[in-house]
């Protein structure tokens, strides 16, 4: 089983693709780690991400490639961070299909981009324990103000939490990875969930997709 995620910034992809791998045992196969563990291994490729220049989709490729063959006994597999186009959305398909497999659920976390900008720049984090807050979304309120619930330590805001860079990321996303929707439409494997809600409820959502269509 393998499964993706399409969403705009701060959709909430981190934490539902890390209950659901939980839940189900699956490996998480992220190709920024991919990335960063062949860069302690190749000082080409390491000078590269340390000056920013973009990674060529045929590196990406070929590590996802490994990682796939290496988790072919695995229960399933949750992607992140890619594909982010629709040329290695293309790519992906012909190796999962040259192994046999492929895409099974594409899951769009559904947010607006008010509400997605909303969550960024209000966001709070613990510095000792990570968890994060929102002074403007009563749910993810702490209980008390600048406080982390568990840790009792100031909350603090992350530098690039701010307007600037939110645009820039969601043009991205529009631009790139939108096109992706009509794509995995075709191909009968998109599900589209609606993220203004809170976790729990997101999750149910996804874990009903997935065990009506496995009694199927
Ligand atoms: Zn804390």
């Amino acid at each position: 089983m393998n499964i993706l995620f399409i969403a705009p910034p701060a959709a909430g992809k981190g934490t539902c693709s890390k209950i659901l791998g939980d839940r189900y045992h699956l490996k998480h196969i992220s190709t920024g780690d991919l990335l960063r563990e062949e860069a302690r291994k190749n000082p080409f490729l390491k000078k590269k991400m340390e000056e920013g220049t973009l990674i060529e989709d045929g590196t990406v490729l070929s590590l996802l490639k490994k990682k796939l063959m290496s988790t072919m006994d695995s229960a399933g597999r949750i992607f992140d961070g890619f594909p982010r186009n629709l040329s290695q959305a293309e790519a992906f398909d012909e190796i999962l299909h040259s192994l046999g497999e492929k895409v099974d659920y594409v899951f769009l976390l559904d947010l607006k981009k008010d509400v997605c900008e909303k969550r960024i720049l209000y966001r709070l984090s613990c510095p000792q324990c990570g968890r994060v807050y929102n002074r403007e979304v009563l749910s993810r309120k702490p209980s008390q103000e600048g406080l982390c619930d568990d840790c009792h330590c100031s909350l603090i805001k992350r530098e690039d939490d701010n307007k600037e860079t939110f645009e820039k990321r969601f043009e991205t996303y529009e631009k790139e990875t939108k096109p992706l929707l009509s794509y995995y439409e075709n191909k009968k494997n998109l599900y589209k969930i609606n993220a203004d809600r809170d976790t729990e409820e997101i999750i149910k959502d996804m874990i009903n997709l997935l065990e009506q269509k496995k009694y199927d």
